[in-house]
């Protein structure tokens, strides 16, 4: 259904909407919150936390004083007990003065900052006693917004869209919602955007997140028994080009390196069609590999594909390979780019070379598997960082010539226990050394007071010739949500260092000029990069030496791992600043985490091990394209249901017969045309 069928959606929003890409009802209906506003029991002014959102129970101690200040009219008043006190300030805001009175108890609702020492409470909602009691424990959704759209305006929709279309319906039998402990998903599509208190909420997120997990399994269960035969559909042999390539390299392989290589190389001169993962911790040099295996499959006479999640990231490493190429004079090696945002007389020339032949190194995004694309001799896909957002393109590309070898690289840790439910059968490689040529990355855990020190720190960077990224958890400020945004942070930055070039990237921009964004960041005509988390995966700029985090609380663990893992590239002594905007014991003990230790694997465990249900309320942990709400560092218990229910639906006696089979195969279907069309981050 047309968004603009929802009563109160004229074109004018229609139009704000297909900003966010959301097009019609259904679209809006999947739409869910970022995070959710909670309304907490209140606490005395002594516990009030700094950097979040609370509400403090306190008498009004003293008088209600009144003050003009320019256009201004300013309002304060303190509570103060013996817990504590805090100020209270409201600009231009009347008729607070003739609410409160000395002496009576009330509510207040707001963030609390920390100045000279003194907390402060900025325009605080106020409510009586009885009716904030009437609030407690409920949970209001906040929705990424975008400039004319109100959070008000979003829920009025999604509301409208429910009654328009009705909420999802079932596909799952009752015994298995029973024997897993799910809620219908009629009530959790609506109750994800509704929750009464958390736990509705927690039961309404399970239920979506294992459907997320369910239909991945299930789509790769099935695609696989599709494929059926194994056999090498392209031998090749062991070729010098390969190592001269080695040889001209920079830098001399490391030891996991050098085994992984000859891994690749014995899979793809053997008598069986190659399904390997390369798993190597950010920044241990899997980019390398790909290249050396699409020389190897050029030396044989055939084509080979690199998949990237970004246009971003497609773009640099055929940057990458040009260069390669270039500088050590490689002849037979034909790179070729093919990304959505290319012109379409750039995009008809490298579809002809790819087609006849002549390009025969193709990197890309998911626009290498549009239908347009035909290969001359595929035998090799390769997909960096990009099992979450797709197996299903991914073997939308194998179709497209017999049965090429498949190689997946990934930095994502999944635990051990749950790859063979993850990555079903293939064979496995692991990267388990960092180059030797780099200096452990120095992290530091601050408060948001240190920011004027922190940007002197990133002047200091920048006169010595390096770069700098800062990463902030918003792209635009949006209401009930205490988070840094890109534009803001840009602006301050801008103006506290003048001298500086700013750039700004965020997953909404049209990819072009995403492009532009990151090649002047590459090459270094700009110097800081203040940036959505597009940046976390794979890209790569040796010379940004500082990673700065803000509100850093707001990221997972294994999240902030990858962020950090921009830096620390080159030989150059590197440095990662957490700023963590809420003074709380387990941020903390998270941000500690990340300062002892730079293991991806072990930071994932202990990830883990820290986090609770209810730190899902926030803003979500995974940018992930196919999974929205779905963790799968964290869901794991989840997972392994899933991965039962997905083989008791596809294995040899299916448990799942007649119509409720037919259900779950419609609903699989459309779950695979929607990861299709998956946006490119
Ligand atoms: P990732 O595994 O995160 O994809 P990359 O392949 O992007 O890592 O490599 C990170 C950086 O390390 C690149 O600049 C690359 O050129 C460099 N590099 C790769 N292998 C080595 C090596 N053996 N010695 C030194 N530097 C290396
Ligand atoms: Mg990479």
């Amino acid at each position: 259904m047309k968004l603009t069928d929802i009563k109160g959606i004229g074109p004018k929003t229609g139009a704000l909407f297909a900003k966010l890409h959301i097009e019609t009802a259904e679209d809006l209906i999947s739409y869910y919150p970022v995070h959710y506003d909670e309304y907490l029991p209140p606490v005395p002014a002594g516990d009030a936390v700094v950097g979040g959102r609370c509400a403090v129970e306190g008498r009004i101690a003293r008088g209600v004083f009144r003050k003009v200040s320019g256009s201004k009219t300013i309002i304060t008043t303190e509570i103060d007990d013996l817990t504590g006190k805090l100020h209270l300030i409201w600009y231009n805001a009347p008729y607070v003065g003739s609410l409160l009175k000395k002496g009576s108890v009330f509510i207040f609702r707001g963030t609390v900052t920390r100045r000279r020492n003194e907390l402060y409470m900025e325009h605080p909602e106020i409510f009586t006693l009885h009716a904030y009691d009437e609030k407690i424990k409920t949970l209001s959704p906040v929705y990424g917004l975008t400039k004319g759209l109100t959070n008000n305006a979003v829920v009025k929709a999604v509301k409208g869209a429910f009654a328009l279309v009705g909420a999802v319906p079932e596909y799952l039998p009752e015994s298995v919602l029973e024997k897993y402990d799910l809620m219908g998903e009629e009530v959790a599509s609506y109750k994800i955007h509704f929750p009464a208190d958390k736990e509705e909420f927690i039961k309404a997120r399970r239920r979506i997140a294992f459907d997320e997990l369910f239909l991945f399994i299930l789509a790769m269960r099935t695609l696989k028994a599709r494929q059926g035969e194994d056999a090498n559909a392209f031998p090749m042999k062991l070729t010098w080009d390969t190592e001269e390539l080695i040889g001209s390299l920079p830098f001399a392989l490391t030891h996991a390196q050098e085994r992984t290589w000859q891994e690749i190389e014995a899979d793809l001169s053997g008598s069986s069609r190659m399904s390997r993962l390369i798993q190597g911790d950010v920044g241990s040099g899997k980019t390398i590999l790909a290249f050396l295996a699409m020389q190897m499959c050029a030396s044989n006479g055939y084509q080979s594909a690199l998949m990237a999640p970004t246009e971003v990231l497609a773009r640099q490493h055929y940057e990458k390979l040009c260069a390669l190429v270039e500088e050590h004079h490689i002849e037979g090696l034909h790179p070729v780019l093919l990304t959505g945002s290319l012109s379409a007389s750039a995009k008809k020339k490298a579809l002809a070379l790819i087609a006849d032949g002549s390009a025969n190194a193709v990197i890309g995004t998911h626009a290498l598997i549009e239908e347009r694309v035909s290969y001359k001799a595929l035998a090799l896909v390769i997909t960096d960082e990009q099992h979450r957002f797709g197996v299903c393109q991914r073997e939308a590309l194998s179709d497209k010539g017999g049965s090429p070898h498949m190689m997946v690289m990934s930095a994502t840790p999944i635990p051990r226990t749950l790859g063979i439910v993850w990555y079903g059968d293939l064979a496995v490689s692991v990267i388990d050394e960092l180059p030797g040529n780099r200096l452990p990355i120095r992290n530091c855990v601050v408060g948001p007071s240190y920011m004027p020190a922190a940007l002197r720190f990133i002047k200091k960077e920048a006169e010595a010739g390096h770069q700098a990224y800062v990463i902030c958890p918003m792209i635009e400020s949006s209401d009930g949500v205490d988070a840094e945004n890109v534009f803001d942070a840009a602006k301050k930055i801008r103006k506290e260092l003048p001298g500086l070039t700013v750039g700004i990237l965020h997953g909404r921009m049209k990819p072009a000029e995403k492009d532009a964004v990151m090649e002047a960041f590459r090459t270094g005509e700009t110097t800081i990069l203040v940036s959505t988390t597009v940046v976390e995966v794979g890209v790569d700029v040796p010379n940004a030496t500082v990673m700065l985090v803000i509100n850093a609380e707001r990221f997972g663990l294994a999240q902030l791992h990858q962020l950090r893992g921009r830096v620390g590239r080159g030989s150059a002594q590197s440095y990662c600043i957490f700023m963590a905007g809420l003074e709380s014991e387990t941020v903390t003990k998270r941000m500690e985490i990340l300062n002892r230790s730079n293991d991806g694997f072990e930071i994932a465990e202990k990830d883990f091990e820290l986090r609770g249900p209810g730190d899902l309320l926030g803003i979500r942990q995974s940018g992930d394209a196919v999974f929205r709400l779905a963790d799968p560092a964290f869901d794991r218990e989840l997972m392994e249901k899933a991965g039962k229910l997905a083989a008791a639906v596809v294995g040899d006696s299916p448990s799942l017969e007649g119509e409720n089979l037919n259900r779950v195969r419609q609903r699989l279907d459309r779950f695979m045309q929607e990861s299709m069309r998956t946006i490119t981050l």
